[in-house]
């Protein structure tokens, strides 16, 4: 079974994602790490993340990069935004994310296209989302607990940018599959986004869970 979450940033996607494969005993790919592996090794290279050729030589990134601690900084989404938009970038992620979905006993994956391009044969389909202030204010906790100086306005202003790359890029856009089921998180607890999206499967697999 393959379970598709796509999500924009700081929706609530990646703590879904790995809730649910805990909860249906899969193993779990955060592919935006991908993109922010490579995102980051253009930036150590000294490469343009605007230049498709920069951004595809980063591709071959050592798996040390996945470890790399920087790789969960705001900065690095920023850059991630921006090698992700390259045909060539995705291309050279796909055999990698597509080996992991297909693997025998099913996969939980997340990020932006893994229901409409990396798995559209997935099995479950959620798009998790949620106003750009309920983000923007997540992620402002997160990184205010990480001891980040940012101002809420700074993080918002961040967000709506890489929203906009990610929805009106040429290749791969952000968009729910015409078969995924929207889970608004705005106003939910993580309990409760939690609860819904264990839900969702289960509905989309036709079984019924005990509540
Ligand atoms: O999900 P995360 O914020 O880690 O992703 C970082 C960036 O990588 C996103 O803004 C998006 O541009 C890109 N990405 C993508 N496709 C994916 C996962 C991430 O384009 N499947």
């Amino acid at each position: 079974m393959i379970i598709a979450v796509d999500g924009p940033t700081a929706s609530g996607k990646g703590t879904i994602a790995r809730a649910l494969a805990a909860h249906f005993a899969l193993p779990h790919l955060d592919t935006g790490l991908l993109y922010r592996a490579v995102g980051r090794q253009v930036f150590l290279d000294g490469g343009d993340p605007d230049d498709g050729g920069d951004a595809l030589a980063g591709c071959a990134f050592p798996d040390s990069r996945l470890q790399d601690p920087h790789l969960r900084d705001e900065s690095t989404g920023g850059l991630a935004s921006r090698v992700s938009i390259h045909a060539g970038v995705r291309q050279a992620l796909f055999d990698r994310q597509r080996a992991f979905a297909v693997q025998q006993g099913g996969a939980v994956l997340d990020g932006r296209d893994i229901g409409t391009v990396i798995a559209p044969e997935a099995e479950a389909k959620l798009f998790v989302t949620a106003s750009v202030q309920t983000r923007a204010h997540r992620r402002f906790l997160e990184m205010r607990e990480r001891g980040v100086q940012i101002t809420l306005l700074e993080i918002e202003d961040d967000l709506r940018r890489r929203d906009e790359r990610d929805r009106n890029r040429a290749v791969a856009p952000l968009i729910p599959a015409p078969d995924a089921m929207v889970i608004d998180t705005s106003a939910l607890e993580r309990d409760e986004a939690i609860k819904a999206a264990i839900r969702a499967v289960e509905d989309a697999l036709g079984t019924t869970g005990d509540g």
